[in-house]
Formats: structure tokens, sequence, C-alpha cells
């Protein structure tokens, strides 16, 4: 039996090799408390410094700018919740296509009357509305702006410079989601110059359970927990050295190889898309084919429904969702193609198929060969 494709990426990934080994060797050797003086605590304290430089380097940010955390729900959580908590009269703006940690913090913020929140509209092909953006900007007194760096169910690309410039030019603070696009297209925080970015590393490869909030030079970010003095006071609560060293590790790998990595995705996209051409008509593709990640590709198929499809594939060796792993197991379709006004039941014939740099391109042929022979046999 030939082994299994992985095609969930975006829900997260397998650890790079230099992740396990690095993650192994810390827990077999580094014991102590981050914040204890003797020699243990001093070892630990230097995997997370390490840790930190590495995040920084690999998205062109100073060290002293990265705050460690628990990963990109903690982080988008603590963002939104600590700038309706300091800033007099929030005014929080998203796109509709946003995650649930963006989406459902934002909600509660409203219905708590912490904050009020606009939605920035999308077309059909999933791109946001920026002449919505700006005339809102312009007329409205917006004083946070949330976009995400690229959509976890189309892989589509926000074009965030612009978002920074129309935020810049009316004074409103950028808060990037940049949980997607890390490993699969450069990113350059230093240049962006978002006030904030939420990161997380497990769907490039690296430990799951650790991510980072990136700030620009002089913003303040208020901590959400009390009870310690850990991450400068912004983040209070044991590093996790473990997945620290792991961290580490990932984030040199992509400083490393990142440029290669970009092309490999790009020839691994253009194999699956081939494979599945022979479909022909009865193949669609969705989002914004013109700015989309290289490891993403969002498909339906004629007449077949996205879940036979995934239950069926599955048994045959190759595993992939509809979207969201969040959301996945419950039976709304998703929001983001809802949002992109897909009916229901289109939405409901959606697959999300994607991919890392290490997928291999034979096991990609071999999946795309199993995917048209089931869509082949449900539409029947
Ligand atoms: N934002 C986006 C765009 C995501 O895709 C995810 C992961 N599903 C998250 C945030 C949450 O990240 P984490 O798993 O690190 O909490």
């Amino acid at each position: 039996m030939s082994e299994r494709v992985y095609l969930d990426w975006n829900a997260t990934a397998p650890p790079l090799d230099v992740v396990r080994e690095a993650m192994i060797e810390a827990l077999g050797r580094t014991h102590g408390n981050a914040s204890s003086i003797h020699r243990e605590g001093q070892r630990a304290r230097s995997v997370i410094e390490r840790a930190r430089r590495a995040v920084a380097g690999a998205v062109h940010a100073p060290p002293q700018s990265v705050v460690l955390n628990g990963g990109a729900t903690e982080g988008n959580n603590h963002v939104l919740t600590a700038h309706a908590a300091h800033t007099p009269d929030a005014y929080i703006l998203c796109p509709v296509t946003e995650h649930a940690s963006v989406l459902e913090v934002v909600e509660s913020l409203e219905s708590s009357a912490r904050a009020r929140v606009g939605h920035i509209p999308v077309d059909r092909a999933g791109r946001l509305d920026l002449g919505w953006l700006e005339r809102t900007l312009e007329a409205e007194p917006v004083t946070l702006v949330s976009v995400m760096a690229a959509n976890n169910e189309t892989g589509n690309v926000t074009p965030v410079a612009r978002v920074r410039e129309l935020t810049r030019a009316h004074g409103a603070a950028l808060h990037v989601d940049a949980t997607q696009a890390i490993g699969r297209v450069a990113l350059d925080l230093g240049e962006l110059g978002a006030d904030f970015a939420t990161l997380s590393f497990h769907k490039m490869g690296g430990p799951k359970g650790i991510g980072a909030i990136v700030l620009r030079e002089g913003v303040v970010l208020e901590a959400m927990l009390s009870g310690g003095h850990q991450e400068r006071g912004r983040r209070p609560g044991t590093e996790n050295v473990v997945a620290a060293a792991g961290l580490d590790a990932a984030c040199r790998a992509l400083s490393r190889d990142g440029a290669r990595w970009f092309e490999e995705l790009a020839a691994r996209r253009a194999a699956l898309l081939d494979g599945l051409s022979v479909l022909g008509g009865a193949l669609e593709l969705r989002g914004d084919l013109e700015s989309q990640l290289p490891n993403t590709l969002n498909v339906a198929f004629e007449g077949v429904d996205g879940e036979d499809l995934l239950l069926a594939i599955d048994l045959d060796g190759v595993g992939a969702s509809s979207g969201s792993a969040c959301t996945a197991g419950s039976l709304e379709p998703s929001h983001v193609l809802l949002a992109m006004g897909y009916p229901r039941e289109d939405a409901q014939r959606s697959v999300r198929l994607s991919f890392g740099p290490t997928t291999p391109l034979p096991a990609i042929a071999r999946a795309a060969g199993v995917i048209v022979a089931h869509a082949r046999r449900l539409s029947g």
C-alpha cells in the first residue's frame, strides 16, 4: 500500500525534521525555569532568547519587538481585547472572511459594548473591498483595522501594504494575522510596519502551541493575564522551552530555505492543478487566482458534495479538509464562502487542498489521481 498523502497543511503541518530533533534534544537537556538564576535556568533562558532572535530574523523585525505566546488564537484574542480595553471609543474593522479567533472576539467585544465593530465586505473571489475600507476610514473614527495576511480557506493573499497605507493615512492602528502567510510567502514585518502582527508556526512545520506577537517599535501591548513578569510583563506564565527550541529551528530553516520553499510550493501547486485539470469544466477553482498562497487550492467539483469526496479520498489515502479545522465537524458551510456569495449547496462542494514544500511531488500526482477518480464516480 502506498503512503498517505497529507493535504491539510493549512490546518497544521508535520514538524520539520530539524524541529523534531531540536525539541527532543531540549526535552532531555533543558529542564530549568527560564526565570531562575541558576545554571539550569540560564540554559532555559538562552533557548527562549535564541528563539526570539530566530523569529525576529525570519520576519525582519527587532528581537525586542517579539512577544512569545501560545499561538495565534491567543495572539488575536490578546491584541483585539487589549485594544478595546485601552482605547477610548474603540472602533474595529475586519473582513467578514477572518478566522474565528478574530471574528468571535470582535463579536464579543461588540455585544458587550467594549468596541464598535464593522465588517469589510469581499467580492465573489474573496478580495477585500478596499474602496469600502477607504470610505469608512474617511467617514468614521476607526481605531484599529484587523486583517489576515492570507486566508486559511481560500489561500487569498491580502494586499496588506495597501491596507497599511490606508490605516496610516487615517490614523488607525493595524493588526495583521500572518499565521497562514509565514513560510509560504515572503514576510517582512519591519517593512510592513503593522502595529501588531500575530504568528503561529505549526502550519510551516514548527511546533504547535507556541506563537508570537510582533509589535511595531514603540507600540504598547497591555497584558491580558496577571501573575508573572515573563515576556516583559506582556505574557505571564512559565515559558515553553521545548516548543521554543523547535520554534528556533523552524525559523532558522525558514530564513535559510524560505526562497526555495516558495518555489517548491509553486511547483507542487502547478502539478496538483495539472492533475485535476483532466476534469475540464467539472473542476471549479475558488478564491483570487491572481493572488493566492502557493500551497493552497480551494476547489469544487460539479455535482459532488465536499464531505462525500473528503471521506472517499481519506479511505483511499488522501487527507484533506473542507475548510477551517476550527469549524470542521460542524455541518455549517464555510462562513468564508458564504461571505463570498456562494449559496449553501455550492459552498458545501468546496474542498481545500493544502500542502508543504516537503510534500513529495509524486505524492501530489497520486493524490490528484485519487481525487479525480472519486469526483468522477460521485458525480455520476
Ligand atoms: N489565524 C488563522 C488565519 C489560522 O488559520 C489559524 C489556525 N487555524 C489561527 C489564526 C489560529 O492559530 P493557532 O492554531 O496557533 O491558535
